[in-house]
């Protein structure tokens, strides 16, 4: 299976991604975790994406589809995978698209966690990341309404997209995550 996750930060996507990838036995890869480690150990990847990163700015597209790129082909990636906070832009989601049209393996499903922003800020503050300062989450915010919401209305035109309410317990954004993908935990 193939699987894509957008939505906000802090709507819980890395947490139902990893749980969604582990019941269906794909590979989890969240673009932001690897940005994030690439930057730690001070990679060549790490050190074009730093200011971004630092700033809560996207990083540029051909970064992170590079990123991707590689990694499609891999060979734990055989059995599918699920993208965590990729695509986030709509160049990004027509470069996927022809990525995997080429290989003959569309997506199965874009999977869109709807929540409200008042509940953002508040988890987001709880969180406690260093990227997730009130200045940063405004910006993040507002590069999401801006940038990432087109991705969910193109993956509407491509009827792919399950909109998922993302508040409540992690158990039950999961059950309607399964449910709405049709698959069984
Ligand atoms: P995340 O862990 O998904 O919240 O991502 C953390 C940071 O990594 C973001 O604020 C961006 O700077 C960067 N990032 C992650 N995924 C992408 C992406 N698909 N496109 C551009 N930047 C990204």
């Amino acid at each position: 299976m193939r699987i894509v996750f957008i939505g906000p930060p802090g709507a819980g996507k890395g947490t139902q991604s990893l749980k969604v990838a582990s019941a269906l036995g794909i590979t989890h890869l969240s673009t932001g975790e690897v940005l994030r480690e690439a930057n730690e150990k001070g990679t060549p990847l790490g050190l074009r994406a730093k200011e971004y990163l630092d700033n809560g700015c996207l990083v540029p597209d051909d970064v992170v589809v590079e990123l991707v790129a590689e990694r499609l082909d891999g060979p734990d990636c055989e059995r599918g995978y699920l993208f965590d906070g990729f695509p986030r832009t709509l160049p990004q989601a027509e470069i996927l698209d022809r990525l995997l049209r080429e290989r003959g393996l569309p997506l199965d499903g874009a999977v869109l966690f709807e929540i409200g922003e008042a509940e953002l800020f508040r988890r987001l503050a709880e969180r406690g990341r260093s990227d997730d300062d009130g200045y940063t989450i405004r910006k993040r915010l507002r590069d999401y309404a801006a940038l990432t919401e087109p991705v969910a209305q193109y993956y509407t035109q491509q009827q792919t997209l399950h909109r998922i309410d993302a508040v409540g317990t992690q158990q039950e954004v999961f059950d309607r995550i399964s449910r709405s993908l049709g698959f069984d935990a």
